[in-house]
């Protein structure tokens, strides 16, 4: 109630979730999904890939929609080891998390990386999540808006296609530690305008920007009241469904 955008909680499971113990949350997931939930936020679990198909049959009719981590840019051909969007789609995907910064730190990928990923969600019928976010150093030194900016800048394409921003700050990623409510407030407040000046308002207020970083229950309710924040991307609290549950209920 009194979001201006429905709320989605994603959950990021990583490279977590073995075939049983995946399922079994999932189920658990699915099972906690009622009605005073489906009324609050949707819900989003992201696997790893081997299990998008099963996942993806095993949620068919219960609100809960499954999504991805990573895609190529391509949408065949000769790359060893990667997976299309259009496969993502293929297997029961929804979404697909782009320019996670994991992805970008372990795996090089560039802000033009991103924005290929994302077309390529968007060219396969995937929503694109676009991750962003500063590292402690950078906030360290107020460049944490001018960086965002960037990311923002550089990462997410051009149309208006369907788009959902996740502000994840580096140094929130797992540690424990998560930016102050003025200041995710002052972020998420920020790409607003800055999605609004280059999209205009009518598509960018429909735009659901999440915060990620440290997500638990514990402060779920007062990061999902911030005005400008639809939404939560979990890394380590998805994959204990009662967590996961209760953090879509404190929106
Ligand atoms: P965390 O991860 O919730 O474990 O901090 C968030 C993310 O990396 O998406």
């Amino acid at each position: 109630a009194g979001h201006k955008r429905r709320p989605l909680i994603a959950g990021n499971w990583k490279m977590n979730g073995l075939k049983i113990a995946g399922a079994r949350t999932l189920g658990q997931v699915i099972e906690g999904y009622d009605a005073a939930l489906r009324a609050k936020a949707d819900l989003l679990v992201c696997p790893p890939a081997p299990l998008l198909y099963t996942f993806a049959a095993a949620s068919i009719g219960s609100g809960v929609a499954i999504g991805a981590q990573t895609c190529h840019p391509a949408a065949s051909g000769a790359c060893t080891g990667e997976i299309s969007a259009e496969m993502l789609a293929d297997a029961g995907a929804s979404a697909v998390i782009v320019g996670h910064s994991e992805r970008r730190s372990y795996n090089g990928e560039t802000d033009a990386d991103v924005r290929a990923r994302a077309e390529a969600a968007r060219r396969a019928g995937l929503t694109p999540i676009v991750c962003v976010g500063e590292t402690r150093e950078e906030r360290d030194a107020g460049r944490a808006l001018d960086v965002v900016g960037a990311q923002l800048a550089g990462s997410v394409p051009d149309g208006e296609g369907a788009l959902i921003v996740a502000y994840e700050p580096v140094w929130a990623i797992g540690t424990g530690l998560t930016p102050t409510v003025a200041d995710v407030a002052e972020v998420h407040a920020f790409m607003r305008a800055e999605l609004r000046k280059r999209f205009g308002a009518a598509f960018a207020d429909g735009v659901r920007l999440l915060y990620g970083g440290s997500v638990k229950p514990a402060n779920a309710a007062e990061l999902m009241a911030v005005e400008d924040v639809d939404g939560a991307l979990v890394g380590g609290a998805s994959l204990v469904a009662a967590d996961f549950l209760a953090i879509a209920a404190g929106c």
